[in-house]
């Protein structure tokens, strides 16, 4: 997944563009609406040597004059895409609001919760109504057996390991439907490490300033909620739930073991949780979670699974009716009144994101709706911004790119032929979902009302639940989405062997029919690429290719492999954004691999498109020099301090300005911008890293 804007989990998205404040009209620059070409000659900083630092000199003339927006933690090419999207989208769902569609209608629904969405008027005057039931639960829980079946009743999808990857969920466990790691034919329950308000146990645990000025804030907003929602002893009851989060921190995995699928293949027998992760009673659990019939239920964190139900055992009853009292209230916040709205914000957008101002309420509804109903919004927005044409030419890029990948595996002097052969075999037997997804979903069983915000909410999510729970033990669907058609972002399923570029990212400056083709290759392409070199990194080259959990590498291989990956790591931890805080090149490894494999394929295919011709100067350039700069202005890129922070400790990718500097590995890069020793990315030809 290539753009840090949409990496960071929904719920944090969602809550930092949270609470009004902003008029609703003017809110967007004019770039938001002009589609640049791809490569843009005005940003090139020719003061700087592109041998000196590549990003600077493809965007230091923009990077010079461009301006965060207020209710944005980074800027740039994803971001006035993104906000583009956002006005397209915003038409559609005014239409639909007006449409007075039939009712049960596809349109009716997204534009009865859109209405509700906007009727600030009617979140105001409802209070904390729509969540007096919700709290009333908590309220009788009087047993940790009623404890037990509580958190049952709270689990949700949502969470995602692998796919669409979100690690992050505020109740105590998460739940992934994905296809078995050991039988991908089928489809199996896996529960992820859950329970803290905070993005990562980093939050919690570090002793980096910062995250300790963070931790203090969080306690202060805690209270905050708690005491907006009428519970006494607000102060106190912050403290013990601060305390609990804690406690979980010190139990869950760190992101780098989240991410060891060898850690997380887990297939437990229903019957055995209580004896594997005793304290909680699994019984109940898995009963009011929809889970008992299950013979088994995946741990994908063992160790966490186990340290959580420890603790529901040994922490008191009081605490933990605290803590579900405090998310029920947070987790809704943003659906709120006004002082709801501006406390999560204050917390969630201002010092987790540095974000300074709140989006205007139409942003904040569309972002709710892509999250609870986005494929509804999607299948609206395909209609009317993705042609046939569009689709066919991205499908004929995507072909030409696994074409070149198939060739430079066929080209690898260090690799054994049988290797070869399941990686040739993992590429032709890809699923490739271009624009959006094959089939579309089924929105009959979901109920949205026009004036019931907080329900409409609770309703989709739990809809999305039983969508879920009712593809356990049925065949897997390899044609299926993690993710939107409207985002700008590309995903690799590799559970699934399958690829999916949304419409959302097929639109220019990424991908311009009208463009040259170097421009093309090197943006939409370098990503298709990097998609594709997804089957085969660190985590990709885990499965085969029917996307069973099998190492198909040779021993040797895999050492060379991962001492080129070692190599790249080392190049990445030298990125030092902070003098306190550099890149870390393991936790970015994946996806820095997937970026040069990436650009080097996108680099072939497109100099196949050439037939052995010499590529056309546009605009002055070369053919190369189009293809680099595109490449690095495609990750033109701001970020706030608290944020680039936060993207540095907890994403696995690297801050975008790194990623362009990736340029310095491909040697047909050194001639094109005449790059010599003493510069500072330059690398002698043996230090540069070529995985694929
Ligand atoms: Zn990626």
């Amino acid at each position: 997944m290539p753009f840090p804007s949409r990496l960071l989990p929904l719920a944090l998205v969602l809550a930092s563009t949270a609470a009004q404040g902003a008029p609703d009209a003017g809110a967007i620059g004019a770039s938001a609406t002009t589609a640049s070409s791809g490569l843009e000659p005005a940003f090139i900083d020719p003061s700087v040597r592109p041998g000196d630092d590549f990003f600077r000199h493809a965007n230091g003339r923009w990077l010079a004059t461009a301006e965060i927006p207020p209710d944005r933690g980074v800027w740039g090419v994803s971001g006035e895409l993104e906000e583009r999207l956002r006005l397209q989208t915003r038409e559609i769902l005014e239409a639909a609001a007006r449409s007075n569609a039939a009712p049960g209608s596809l349109e009716r629904k997204v534009g009865d919760f859109y209405a509700s969405a906007m009727d600030e008027a009617a979140t105001e005057s409802k209070g904390l109504a729509p969540l007096k039931p919700a709290l009333s639960r908590i309220s009788a829980l009087k047993t940790k057996a009623d404890l037990a079946t509580y958190l049952g009743e709270e689990l949700r999808a949502d969470v995602d390991a692998m796919d669409c990857t979100n690690f992050r969920t505020s109740r105590l466990f998460g739940l992934w439907v994905a296809p078995g790691l050991n039988a991908p034919a089928q489809s199996v329950p896996f529960l992820l490490q859950g329970g803290l308000g905070m993005p990562d146990r980093e939050y919690y645990l570090s002793t980096d300033p910062t995250m300790v000025e963070t931790r203090t804030k969080y306690r202060a907003h805690v209270e905050a909620v708690l005491t907006l929602a009428g519970i006494e002893d607000a102060a106190k009851r912050a403290g013990r739930i601060v305390d609990l989060e804690t406690k979980m921190a010190q139990v869950h995995a760190t992101r780098l073991e989240s991410l060891e699928v060898k850690n997380a293949n887990n297939p437990w027998p229903v019957t055995e949780w209580s004896r594997r992760a005793p304290g909680l009673d699994w019984a109940r659990f898995f009963r009011s979670a929809g889970l008992s019939s299950q013979p088994v239920v995946f741990a994908w964190h063992p160790k966490a699974t186990a340290g959580l139900s420890a603790l529901v055992a040994h922490e008191p009853l009081e605490s933990w009716k605290d803590w579900a009292t405090y998310h029920v209230v947070d987790r809704r916040s943003v659906y709120l009144g006004r002082p709801f709205r501006d406390e999560a914000f204050a917390f969630y957008g201002r010092v987790l994101r540095g974000t300074t101002e709140q989006a205007p309420r139409w942003k904040r509804a569309q972002d709710w709706m892509n999250e609870l109903v986005g494929e509804a919004v999607g299948r609206l927005f395909v209609e009317r911004h993705f042609t046939p044409r569009a689709k066919a030419a991205a499908s004929e890029m995507v072909k030409a790119i696994a074409a070149a990948f198939v060739r430079r595996i066929d080209a690898l002097d260090w690799m054994a032929p049988s290797t070869k052969a399941e990686a040739k075999s993992k590429v032709q037997s890809l699923y490739v979902g271009v624009g959006y997804p094959d089939r579309w979903l089924d929105w009959s069983g979901l109920e949205i009302r026009r004036n019931d915000l907080v329900g409409n909410v609770d309703r989709a999510v739990l809809f999305h639940l039983r969508q879920q729970l009712a593809l356990l033990g049925k065949p897997v669907d390899r044609t299926a989405w993690c993710m939107l058609p409207q985002v700008v972002d590309a995903v690799n399923l590799p559970m699934r062997n399958a690829l999916s570029f949304p419409a959302g990212i097929l639109q220019p400056p990424f991908f311009d029919l009208d463009a040259p083709a170097a421009v093309n290759y090197a943006s939409i392409g370098g990503t298709i690429g990097h998609e594709i070199s997804h089957s085969f990194d660190d985590q990709g080259s885990l499965f085969d290719s029917t996307g069973k959990l099998r190492n198909w590498w040779t021993k040797e291989d895999l050492v060379h492999f991962q001492a080129s990956g070692a190599q790249l790591a080392t190049q990445f931890d030298a990125y030092r954004p902070f003098p306190d805080l550099h890149v870390n090149g393991k936790q970015t490894l994946s996806e820095n691999i997937a970026d040069l494999a990436g650009l080097a394929a996108a680099h072939d295919a497109w100099i196949g498109t050439l037939g052995g011709a010499p590529a056309p100067v546009v605009k002055g350039f070369s053919g190369d020099q189009q293809f680099f700069l595109a490449f690095a202005q495609s990750w033109r890129t701001k970020f706030r301090e608290p944020l680039l922070r936060q993207v540095l400790v907890s994403d696995g990718h690297a801050p975008d300005p790194y990623r362009a500097q990736t340029v310095r590995n491909l040697d047909a890069w050194y001639p094109a911008f005449d790059v010599m020793p003493g510069q500072t990315l330059y690398l002698e030809p043996k230090e540069r890293v070529r995985v694929w």
